[in-house]
């Protein structure tokens, strides 16, 4: 499961990267994306990219089995924590979410012309894209429920739907949406009702309505937007691998897309540990530093027990994706994206309780972290449809294999069987408790 030479080269140069690019300059990203707000490009952010891709350190998140030149989970795992580290890093190294999903889904199910006008941009970093499933009407953790409309019109489709917490929309740099919705709303299956198809953001109809704050931040850690589509129209051939592929794209979309939230929240987490564990040896309240005090060790002993946990069922399902594929993978993606952002949230708040009053301030980028962490305990599904979904895995994995061969839970002792062994004295019979 180690990474291979590749990915040990790019590593090292990734963290030289880090160190002179991105660390200096994650102030001025904070102050930009408060002070500009949602709407704006980041000035910074426009700085740093080219000299990233000068670097070759670009589009590292490509899948081998879809490019050549591209990584293994296993092989790519590493350097996303890296870039997870900091906030503002993943988009300098055209690495962020959800653009890598959406590349990932044009790469795999777009056609030759939809690549040749969308993905080319997006991969050279000149534009960027959002994904609009979410709809404020609907219970979207069940996408079954989603109710936009996608209704073919001779040679174009109409497209009409309300979907909010539409990441990106508000910047300008986003051209393009992939837009789910129903194309077939009576269909007997309903996971062949919707489809998915790519909706320009400037065609007319397109509104984006308002810029919806996570926790209070606009513009980091998420561009998250309320978007309406009133009568759009669009040519048919930007529909994505056809008709009814809705839910198809989305389970190759979005496993992907989950490990890469989780590895980037292991570098995340990583770096506030360390940074708990410098603070503890320099603030000395009541005469003793905080390293001393039994509480610090414990909380910092426990995020260094969670982050390992995580990263090694992270690294688990990565090999898994890459060696049987992301269907028979998808209880570890599951599992790890429980478990990566609770850790992750966890942590920052033991970190934001040991700065102090200044941990709740972005001078530690503590509460933007924290709102990662706990928008991604919501974002590419809630916890609890995980947790669903783990559990009917594993009652149908013990339904089909009796490894110790004693039977299932649910037998009841025969009756036969039960009176033979009383009979046979097995039992212990009133005698037996006696004095
Ligand atoms: C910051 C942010 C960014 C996002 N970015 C995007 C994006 O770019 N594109 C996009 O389309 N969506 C995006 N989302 C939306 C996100 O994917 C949805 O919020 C999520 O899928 C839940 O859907 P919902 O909000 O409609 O909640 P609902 O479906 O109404 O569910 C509400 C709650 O019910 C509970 N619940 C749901 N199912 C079960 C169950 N089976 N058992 C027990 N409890 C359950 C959960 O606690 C859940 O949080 C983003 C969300 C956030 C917060």
């Amino acid at each position: 499961m180690d990474p291979s030479k590749k990915s040990a080269d790019l590593a090292e140069r990734l963290t030289a990267f880090m160190a002179e690019h991105i660390y200096p300059n994650e102030r001025r990203y904070f102050l930009e994306t408060e002070r500009l707000g949602p709407w704006a490009i980041y000035p910074v952010v426009e700085e740093l990219k080219p000299l990233a891709r000068a670097e070759g350190l670009w589009n590292l998140f490509l899948p081998v089995k879809e490019d050549p030149n591209g990584l293994s989970n296993v092989d790519y795992a590493p350097l996303c924590e890296i870039m997870g580290r900091s906030i503002l890093a993943p988009e300098i190294f055209n690495c962020s979410a959800p653009d890598t999903g959406n590349m990932e889904t044009i790469l795999r199910y777009g056609s030759e012309t939809q690549k040749e006008k969308w993905l080319k941009p997006l991969l050279a970093g000149e534009i960027r894209s959002a994904f609009a499933m979410t709809e404020p009407e609907a219970a979207s953790s069940d996408a079954r429920n989603i109710g936009s409309s996608i209704i073919r019109d001779g040679d174009d489709y109409i497209v009409n739907g309300r979907k909010w917490y539409t990441t990106n929309a508000t910047s300008p740099a986003c051209k393009i949406i992939i837009f789910m919705g129903k194309s077939d709303p009576d269909g007997e299956d309903p996971y062949r009702r919707q489809s998915m198809i790519l909706i320009p953001r400037d065609a007319p109809g397109v509104k984006v309505i308002r810029a919806l704050p996570v926790m209070g931040f606009y513009g980091t850690p998420d561009r998250a937007a309320e978007v309406l589509f009133e009568n759009v129209r669009v040519p048919a051939s930007n529909m994505l691998l056809g008709e009814g592929c809705g839910f198809e794209i989305a389970q190759g979309r979005l496993g992907p897309g989950r490990i890469h939230h989780c590895m980037r929240l292991i570098g995340l987490s990583e770096r506030i540990l360390e940074r708990m564990c410098r603070r503890a040896e320099l603030r000395a309240p009541f005469g003793r530093p905080l390293a001393e005090q039994s509480v610090t060790l414990e909380r910092i002993a426990e995020s260094r027990i969670m982050i390992d946990q995580a990263r090694l069922l992270t690294m688990n399902a990565a090999h898994m994706m890459d060696t049987v594929g992301n269907k028979a993978a998808r209880r570890e993606i599951a599992m790890i994206k429980v478990a990566a952002p609770r850790m992750a949230q966890q942590v920052i708040d033991w970190a934001i309780q040991m700065f102090g009053g200044g941990g709740t301030n972005n001078d530690h980028f503590l509460p933007a972290a924290f709102a990662m962490a706990r928008l991604l305990r919501l974002a590419d599904g809630p916890d609890e449809v995980h947790r669903n979904q783990i559990g009917k895995l594993e009652i149908r994995r013990h339904r089909q294999t009796n490894a110790d061969n004693t039977g299932s839970a649910g037998d009841v002792l025969p009756l036969d069987e039960a009176a033979r062994m009383s009979n046979q004295g097995l039992w212990p019979r009133p005698a037996d408790f006696q004095e």
